[in-house]
């Protein structure tokens, strides 16, 4: 369906080759796009790539690191030297480091914030002139349940993804001039590398979250492939400024 399709669309998923995001990139790949796996682990990277393709997609690897600016800057402009356009652009690398406020080194914080929010920034801002050119442009930020309620072990990352939603809002409406919609995804408590070191540190995490998802399950990577395609897709070029969440009914539970 046209509305759907992503067929000629370029697409750089930062943290694309595990979990979340490479459950986005599958979803974008089989609507057609090409997609750039954006990630550090080069093993990691490869597999990644190796998955899109036998999804029956283009696909290539360029490493990054997303606390690093000039690495950012380097994947836009290595994207578009590689694939000739880019045209959607996903936020997704992130990391947490779970601890009591009390307990935090400021050099800790300020890892939480650069890599979750200040990446964001800075890969958006290198992304925005080529969206422009190309005459359209979709940025896909992901937040977390943590950009809407609080908790102690998560005070940097909380933030980082509060600021994230922020972001997102700003954003939208300084360029939607310009055809570029900016949306954010807030996920529920998804399986993943991330979330299976947590549940490691954090006692009963998992019969919590089952407790409290009405779903009454985590969710999975592929539950993202569905709402990044709409996202990436011109089903919603009026959508602008927006944070779904996507947590099988966490956030509503009262
Ligand atoms: P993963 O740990 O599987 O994925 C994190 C990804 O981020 C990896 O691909 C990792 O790549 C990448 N990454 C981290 N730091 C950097 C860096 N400095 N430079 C480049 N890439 C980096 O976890 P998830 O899939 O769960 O997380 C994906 C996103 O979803 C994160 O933003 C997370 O905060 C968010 N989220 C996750 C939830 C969950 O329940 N799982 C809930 C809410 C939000 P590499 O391994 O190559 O470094």
């Amino acid at each position: 369906m046209e509305l759907f399709d992503l067929s000629g669309r370029v697409a750089v998923v930062t943290g694309g080759n595990g979990g979340i995001g490479l459950g986005m990139a599958l979803g974008m790949a089989r609507a057609g796009a090409t997609i750039v796996v954006a990630g550090r682990d080069a093993a990691k990277n490869a597999d990644a790539v190796k998955q899109i393709q036998e999804a029956g997609a283009r696909a290539s690897a360029i490493p990054v690191d997303v606390l690093k600016e000039d690495s950012c800057r380097a994947l836009m402009a290595d994207t578009v030297k590689a694939h000739g356009r880019l045209d959607i652009l996903v936020n997704n690398a992130g990391m947490s480091i779970r601890k009591q406020p009390e307990q935090y080194t400021v050099a800790e914080w300020h890892t939480v914030m650069d890599s979750n929010l200040t990446s964001a920034f800075i890969c958006s801002h290198a992304a925005y002139s080529e969206m422009k050119k190309g005459g359209m442009g979709k940025i896909i930020n992901i937040g977390s349940m943590m950009s809407i309620f609080g908790a102690p072990f998560a005070t940097a990352y909380a933030a980082s993804k509060g600021g994230m939603v922020q972001m997102t809002k700003s954003m939208a409406t300084a360029w939607a001039k310009d055809n570029i919609q900016v949306n954010a995804i807030l996920p529920g408590w998804i399986d993943t590398a991330l979330t299976r070191r947590a549940r490691e540190q954090i006692q009963g995490l998992h019969d919590n979250v089952l407790r409290r998802t009405p779903a009454g399950r985590w969710g999975e990577p592929s539950d993202f492939a569905g709402i990044a395609v709409f996202l990436a897709a011109a089903a919603s070029d009026f959508v602008t400024g927006a944070a779904i969440t996507v947590d099988g009914g966490y956030s509503v539970l009262g």
